[in-house]
């Protein structure tokens, strides 16, 4: 089982950690800062530099099969470290804070289209939301709302509720594609300060107005009931 430190606090960079197991699979830390995919959100990127050793470059993160020990997959052909091994673990923070900033823009995009989530991705500083709607949607119109919703700078919060306080809330649940984790009994909500309130595993900054401008370059008609809206962050 790995501690998930990004959890608590997603601009922790860095961290002292200790090698449970090494296989072809990926590297188990105990602790860890690096996001495992999921949620919509990639895995993160990075390295591991072993005490007294070598600098493993991490191309991906992800869950293993028990969904409770974080998987930290080396390049190809790295040498891996042995078990009980001292690491320092460092994620690629330049791409983790675009895609921290692009989460939390698609949570805004929720906000400013409040029409059921049938999916989406988060990307480097760019991401996308699937929707079940039906009405023409003005581009213009949604980037303008958008922006206007960043430039608040509304802070950015977590909570923890119990699985039986969801199940008596389904209207928090704005993803019908991606449920949330039931069955450890408590479940992550993810709070826009008078704004939005949703189920969500991901990283996000602490405040809206570090996205930074937002675009939105794409509404495409996926089906008759179906919009895929497309936005794209400027550089900081
Ligand atoms: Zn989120």
């Amino acid at each position: 089982m790995t501690e998930t430190l990004f959890r608590d606090d997603a601009y922790r960079k860095e961290t002292a950690a200790t090698v449970i197991f090494a296989d072809a699979r990926g590297i188990a830390l105990d602790r860890t800062v690096f996001y495992p995919r999921g949620g919509g959100q990639p895995g993160d990127q990075g390295e591991l530099a072993v005490d007294g050793g070598a600098t493993i470059p991490i191309v991906n993160t992800v869950y293993d099969a028990d969904r409770q020990t974080i998987l930290h997959v080396p390049a190809d052909g790295a040498a891996l470290p042995a078990p009980g091994a001292a690491v320092v673990a460092r994620i690629d923070w330049r791409m983790r804070y675009g895609r921290m900033r692009a989460h939390t823009a698609l949570h805004l995009l929720s906000v400013v289209l409040p029409y059921p989530v049938t999916g989406g991705s988060v990307g480097d500083a760019e991401g996308r939301l699937d929707f079940d709607c039906e009405a023409t949607l003005d581009k213009a119109e949604v980037e303008r709302k958008l922006n206007e919703l960043i430039a608040l700078d509304a802070p950015v919060g977590q909570r923890w509720i119990s699985d039986e306080e969801l199940d008596a809330n389904p209207a928090l649940v704005k993803t019908m594609s991606v449920k949330p984790p039931l069955g450890s009994g408590r479940v992550r909500l993810v709070a826009i300060e008078n704004l939005d309130l949703q189920p969500c595993g991901g990283t996000h900054v602490a405040r809206t107005g570090e996205i930074g401008r937002a675009s939105v370059t794409q509404i495409e008609k996926k089906g008759r009931i179906n919009r895929r809206v497309r936005i794209v962050l400027s550089e900081l």
